[in-house]
């Protein structure tokens, strides 16, 4: 999924009410310019965590939370950064933009997913490879003499390396690389 426009998540912490929703974790009542309340974030018995609706940022001078409206989305449901914004989007009604994501750039980054497959199948074949050959049973032995348990070994994929160079390059083609 391409990125969120920069101008797109300053329209959502514009659109976005902080107060309406803070207000659904903790009550929150006006106290000069700031919003004040009881931390939804610590345990609290008299408020330290203040609201400021103009500047539309909060901050508990208990525990030391502070942020903006999708920070404390963020935080408060757990959420990663382009899901908080698409929650508050959608909510306050802002029509997301986002970026056009260069050819090159897109072909770099498939390009790199192909490695990471190909990595994978490599220490899969390996580590196979470790548990079937008769050319790695002196290592298979070694590693079991040493009290290395066999799920262990497997668990953290440990191989071995054929001797024979373009044994993963056969294997790779058989495969369709
Ligand atoms: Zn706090």
């Amino acid at each position: 999924m391409a990125l969120i426009t920069d101008e797109s998540i300053e329209r959502v912490r514009q659109a976005a009410d902080i107060v309406e929703v803070i207000s659904a974790h903790t009550d929150l009542r006006r106290q000069g310019a700031q919003m004040m309340g009881l931390c939804p974030f610590h345990e609290e018995r008299s408020p330290s965590f203040s609201v400021d609706p103009a500047r539309k940022v909060y901050h508990c001078f208990g525990c030391g939370v502070g942020g903006d409206v999708i920070r404390f989305v963020r935080e408060k449901d757990g959420l990663d950064f382009p899901s908080a914004v698409e929650l508050l989007a959608e909510r306050y009604g802002v029509e997301l933009e986002r970026e056009q994501e260069d050819p090159r750039a897109e072909e770099r980054r498939k390009r790199r997913t192909r490695m990471g497959e190909l990595l994978t199948r490599t220490s899969a074949y390996y580590a196979s490879y470790l548990w079937s050959s008769d050319e790695a049973r002196k290592a298979r032995e070694y590693l079991l003499e040493r009290g290395l348990r066999e799920e262990v070994l497997k668990e953290f994929e440990v191989g071995y390396a054929p001797s024979a160079w373009d044994s993963v390059l056969k294997r790779g083609q058989m495969a369709g690389f």
